[in-house]
């Protein structure tokens, strides 16, 4: 990341992550348009919103993946220009290596993913042990299901202990009882380690059951249309009066009637 372009902006101090007025396009598709938004320290941020609204594009932009055509994204009051170690990803579709084991897939998050020292080896035990695969150190990707999959690409996006953890509809692809499991490991992790967190998702329950914010995109183009504090202590209980308050409320902002499926997503 360029430590150049500080911001000067008062209200902005204290942030972690702000974006400020970003536009990309894809050839002639608008995928955002003067996207604003900020996320503070600690915070617990989800990104809801219909598919092709721009969820993975502004992750990318966050991550340094992605250039933008107009705005700036600051962290820490940098300007991103690149991907950093301050920033770890945990993609949408798992993005493991078939022919590495865990413990190589793990490894490559390291700094010094060629690096096998005791100290290395030793990250790598303690991660394994975080995201619950002790065991299955030696396994390949095709030789797991699709949670423990997933707790690789954690695995590998905490290795380094990054200050922001960037997560792309992570659970998409698992069954519901495993999802729930890993969003009360989630918040564990996040609970010891107080990064900052900004989740995608277009599962409205997952992001009331996650978030202290939920920023609500809007498609075609993706802008922001509104953010909700969710204030209700954890561990929360989906069938509780306030949970299924918020959930519809969100569901509205969406344009999403009651009871109705989330295929508009
Ligand atoms: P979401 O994650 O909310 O589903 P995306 O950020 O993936 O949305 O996509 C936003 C829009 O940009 C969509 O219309 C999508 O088709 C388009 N888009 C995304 N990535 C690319 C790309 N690499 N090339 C061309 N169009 C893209
Ligand atoms: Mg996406």
């Amino acid at each position: 990341m360029a430590l150049s372009e500080r911001s000067s902006d008062p209200a902005k101090a204290g942030r972690k992550i702000v974006v400020d007025g970003v536009s990309k396009a894809y050839d002639s598709v608008q995928a955002l348009s003067g996207v604003s938004l900020s996320v503070r320290e600690g915070e617990f941020c989800c990104i809801v919103g219909p598919s092709g609204c721009g969820k993975t594009t502004l992750l990318r932009t966050i991550a340094g993946l992605e250039d933008t055509d107009s705005g700036s994204i600051l962290v820490d009051d940098d300007r991103v220009t690149e991907p950093g170690l301050d920033r770890g990803m945990v993609f949408q579709e798992y993005a493991l290596f078939p022919w590495l084991t865990v413990r190589g897939n793990i490894r490559f998050g390291l700094d010094r993913p060629a690096c096998d020292c005791p100290d290395c080896e030793g990250r790598i035990r303690e991660l394994v042990d975080l995201v619950g695969l002790s065991g299955f150190e030696d396994a390949y990707p095709k030789e797991l299901s699709g949670g423990m999959k997933q707790r690789v690409g954690s695995a590998r996006a905490l290795a380094v202990d990054p200050e922001i953890l960037l997560l792309d509809e992570p659970f998409g692809s698992v069954d519901a009882r495993t999802r729930d499991r890993l969003h009360d490991e989630l918040l564990d992790i996040w609970a010891e380690t107080r990064q900052t967190v900004v989740f995608v998702t277009h599962d409205i329950d997952e992001a009331v059951k996650l978030a202290d914010r939920v920023v609500v995109l809007d498609d075609d183009p993706g802008t922001v249309q509104s953010t909700v504090t969710v204030d209700i202590d954890r561990p929360r209980e989906r069938t509780s009066h306030r949970f299924v308050e918020y959930v519809a409320r969100i569901r509205a902002e969406l344009g999403q009637t009651p009871g109705a499926s989330q295929s508009s997503r």
